[in-house]
């Protein structure tokens, strides 16, 4: 069984996978390092990650990106709607409550909701992981932004069951970072601990995070975003600007164009890239729309001209993160940065100017994350020995939980978990009651979680709830923000006061005026009764939708792969019509069959070739398959007896050889 990590970019996806001697980055069927974060539907199959991102120009309106922007969110949210659908190009529907998108798969208008979207994704990443290591994939630990929420935790984890995943931990990216970079540094500090600043900036997201490490442990301190702040906000400032200079010099409206949009955006980003190592860079774009090619360039000056309003954002998220840290910049011992972004020169500047010194870049800036996660499922996985690594992550945002009072109570609802509080972590909450009775737990600021994003997190109703002689219940709940980070409702017990007897301690026992005096004493202890049910209600999709999803990922699955394997089947038959033929006739074959087999032979190849241009094209993989072994019924004993001859010289040399 493989050991994998996957970092979900918004843009590319990286896998890793711990091997004996490391951990290894690994290739897809294009030898990439990375994989496009993309799902497209056609006619006849799915498309996803490479072959998604080679159609994404002509069937724009069936790809789906910013996956991870969609995943668990709502069509009403309004960062889906005034954000997101400026970057996407698939249209988004409502259903049932979920967010879903609408494509055309199969020659059929289908929608599928982003949980599903994202489920598909992932089996491309499982294929990908269980072609290159030659094992079977399913445990893994998926890196996500530490930002997301409940709901979008809950539906990664949906996602992934689906996919036949079984995460371990979803692990909070820059987590994944802090734990490569402690687990390689054999000189941490055994007490004062070393304070590191991870900075990641992708393409969607900004995250800044301190990490203290000590021997054998990181615990993060504190952590700050930009949710909205990325490679892609540059280069989507870079589309509005030529899409301004296009409308005069040529008069386009590109932005009226779909598919001349993507091309400008791929254009722009390109432009980006080479700025960051280049004073001035061009932009050629043929055949953009309406037939016209553009061009145009632009020098780095005016770039970071244009970019000075979002390069200002950069200070806010380090000032936060050393804020909360409750560190000053002389406590921060290094600054590691990584995310494509951070090759902007004038971001990387300004990220060293706020630390008034150099940022290292020890890590691999594309794989830190990919290759942190897979760490982290070797060290949670069975089947690997790795060296113990402790990895203390906080919440992010505090949870609270609300009930109805009894007419004894005042408080109505509790801050269980602060914002920062480690996970994995459980608390206990105690409750009278004599009746069954709900709890619902909710994001305490709901003004700090993502806006659009409903605040609830779940409602657990703890059933079976009596008094005890006449009394309210001592009802006790466990409450656990799990490794996920996703909070649940574990157990309920009842609790019952009962009357032990204790050892009295020794020097008390010793009375000496009263030696006869009892060596015990009674006191009140609470004792567990037995666990109460408890129902929960959360985002998370019900088992057997989840099961009758999985069934519909496993039927296209097959589906997709009846496509390819049909594809080869053709691809076979016809390779077999060309190549037999050319060598019956006048090539290596022609000495071999006799002159009536030969024509009667010649002219079933030519008849299958016109088969397989006219109705033959759109056949099924067993046909194209017993059209091959019919024309293997002559075409066999040609080719053996050709073999045969060809193998005799040879075999007398070796007779020779031996003798
Ligand atoms: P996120 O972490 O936001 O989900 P991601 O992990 O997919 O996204 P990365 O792979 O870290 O993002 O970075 C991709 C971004 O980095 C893209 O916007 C890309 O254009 C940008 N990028 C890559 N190389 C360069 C470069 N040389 N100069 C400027 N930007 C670059
Ligand atoms: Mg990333």
């Amino acid at each position: 069984m493989s050991v994998v990590g996957i970092d979900f970019g918004n843009l590319q996806s990286v896998i890793a996978v711990a091997r004996n001697r490391g951990i290894d980055v690994i290739c897809n069927e294009v030898s990439n390092r990375f994989t496009p974060s993309l799902v497209s539907f056609g006619v006849k199959q799915r498309y996803l990650g490479e072959t998604a991102k080679t159609q994404e120009i002509s069937n724009f309106k069936n790809t789906v990106s910013s996956l991870k922007r969609i995943v668990g969110r709502t069509f009403a949210d309004k960062e889906v709607q005034e954000i997101e659908t400026q970057y996407l190009t698939a249209p988004l529907v409502d259903v049932n409550g979920q967010l879903a998108v609408k494509v055309n798969y199969q020659g059929q208008e289908t929608t599928f909701t982003t949980v599903q979207v994202f489920a598909m994704y992932l089996t491309k990443m499982k294929e990908i992981a269980s072609v290159e290591t030659k094992l079977p994939v399913s445990d893994c630990v998926i890196a996500i932004p530490a930002w997301f929420t409940d709901v979008q935790r809950r539906a990664v984890l949906d996602a992934s069951e689906i996919a036949g995943l079984n995460v371990l931990r979803l692990i909070n990216d820059s987590t994944a970072v802090a734990l490569g970079y402690g687990i390689t540094k054999t000189d941490l500090p055994e007490d004062k601990p070393r304070n590191v600043c991870f900075v990641d900036v992708g393409h969607s997201t900004y995250t800044v995070q301190v990490v203290s490490f000590i021997k054998g442990q990181l615990t993060v301190k504190s952590r700050a975003f930009d949710r909205h702040f990325g490679g892609r906000d540059f280069d989507r400032m870079l589309v509005d600007h030529f899409a301004a200079q296009f409308k005069t010099k040529y008069g386009i409206d590109v932005k009226s164009n779909g598919k001349a949009m993507i091309r400008l955006m791929a254009g722009c980003e390109k432009l980006k890239k080479v700025l960051s190592a280049n004073a001035e860079a061009p932009l050629n774009i043929e055949s953009i729309m309406e037939d016209r090619d553009v061009s145009s360039m632009m020098k780095r000056a005016e770039f970071e001209e244009l970019a000075k309003e979002l390069l200002s954002r950069t200070d806010a998220p380090l000032k936060k993160a050393l804020e909360d840290a409750n560190l000053t910049l002389e406590d921060i011992d290094s600054v590691e940065i990584v995310g494509g972004s951070t090759r902007i020169p004038a971001l990387k500047e300004r990220i060293q100017a706020f630390f008034g010194k150099d940022v290292s870049s020890t890590l691999n800036q594309d794989e830190a994350v990919a290759r942190g996660a897979a760490l982290q499922c070797a060290i949670l996985s069975p089947s690997f020995k790795v060296r113990d690594f402790t990895v203390q992550d906080i919440t992010n945002y505090p949870i609270k939980m609300i009930w109805q009072p009894t007419p004894e109570e005042d408080e109505t609802e509790l801050v269980v978990f602060n914002k920062n509080n480690s996970i994995p972590s459980t608390k206990v909450l105690t409750f009278y009651r004599s009746e069954p009775f709900d709890l619902e737990a909710q994001y305490a600021e709901p003004a700090e979680v993502p806006s659009g994003i409903n605040p609830w997190i779940g409602r657990f109703s703890i059933k079976k709830v009596e008094p005890v002689n006449g009394e309210p219940a001592c009802v006790k709940v466990k409450a656990r923000v799990n490794i996920h980070g996703v909070l649940t409702v574990e157990s309920a017990y009842v609790v019952e006061e009962v009357i032990k007897e204790e050892l009295i301690e020794e020097t008390a026992a010793v009375d000496a005026e009263n030696p006869d005096a009892p060596l015990t004493r009674k006191v009140k202890k609470l004792v567990k009764k037995g666990d109460l049910p408890v129902v929960s209600a959360t985002s998370a999709l019900d088992r057997a939708i989840i099961n009758t999803l999985r069934e519909k990922e496993m039927e296209m699955i097959a589906s997709d792969k009846l496509v390819v394997d049909t594809e080869m089947a053709q691809n076979a038959l016809e390779e077999y019509i060309y190549d037999t033929r050319s060598k019956v006739n006048g090539g290596a074959y022609k000495d071999y069959i006799n002159p009536a087999d030969k024509e009667k032979f010649v002219e079933d190849l030519n008849n299958a070739e016109n088969w397989l241009y006219d109705e033959g094209d759109e056949a099924t993989k067993s046909v194209y398959n017993s059209k091959l072994a019919e024309l293997q019924v002559v075409g066999t004993p040609v080719i053996q007896r050709y073999r045969e001859a060809e193998a005799r010289p040879n075999a007398a040399r070796e007779l020779r050889e031996t003798i």
